[in-house]
C-alpha cells in the first residue's frame, strides 16, 4: 500500500481529507483554521455495537507510523495548505499504546518545526471517557 493510498484511506474514513472547523475564542481568536483531520489507525480492539471501526467487522484496516504521519503533515503544512492537524484513533491494542503513538507523531512533527494547531482525541483510563 502506497502512502497516498494510506492518506487517503485514513482521512477517507474520518469524513474529509482537509477539514475545516472553528477554533474557540480562547484557541484561536475565534478564527477558522484548516486542519489535516485523520484517524492515526483505524484497527480497533473494541466491539462498540454502531460502531463501523468495530473489531468484529471484516474491513480493511490501516494505521500511520508516527514518523510518517508526521512528515506528510509537515509536507502539507510548509505547503500552506494546513494550519494544523485534527488527529483521532481506534482503540488499537490499548489506550495507552494509542495515545502514545499520537503523542509520538506529534512530538516528531514540532521536532521539524511544525507551530501550526494541534488536536489530540485522548483517552482518560480512569473514567473510560475519550
Ligand atoms: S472504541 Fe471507538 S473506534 Fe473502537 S469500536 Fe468503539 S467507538 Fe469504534
Amino acid at each position: 500500500m502506497s502512502k497516498a493510498d494510506r492518506l487517503r484511506f485514513l482521512t477517507a474514513k474520518v469524513g474529509h481529507d482537509r477539514y475545516t472547523v472553528p477554533i474557540y475564542e480562547a484557541a484561536a481568536g475565534n478564527r477558522c483554521v484548516t486542519l489535516f483531520r485523520t484517524l492515526m489507525s483505524s484497527f480497533c480492539e473494541n466491539n462498540c455495537r454502531f460502531c463501523s471501526f468495530r473489531r468484529d467487522r471484516g474491513q480493511r484496516r490501516e494505521r500511520w507510523e508516527p514518523h510518517e504521519l508526521a512528515r506528510v503533515a509537515m509536507q502539507v503544512w510548509r505547503e500552506g495548505q494546513i494550519s494544523g492537524l485534527f488527529l483521532s484513533s481506534c482503540v488499537e491494542r490499548d489506550p495507552d499504546t494509542t495515545v502514545g503513538r499520537e503523542i509520538e507523531a506529534v512530538d516528531a512533527l514540532r521536532g521539524m518545526g511544525f507551530t501550526g494547531y494541534d488536536f489530540l482525541k485522548a483517552y482518560n483510563p480512569l473514567t473510560d471517557a475519550t
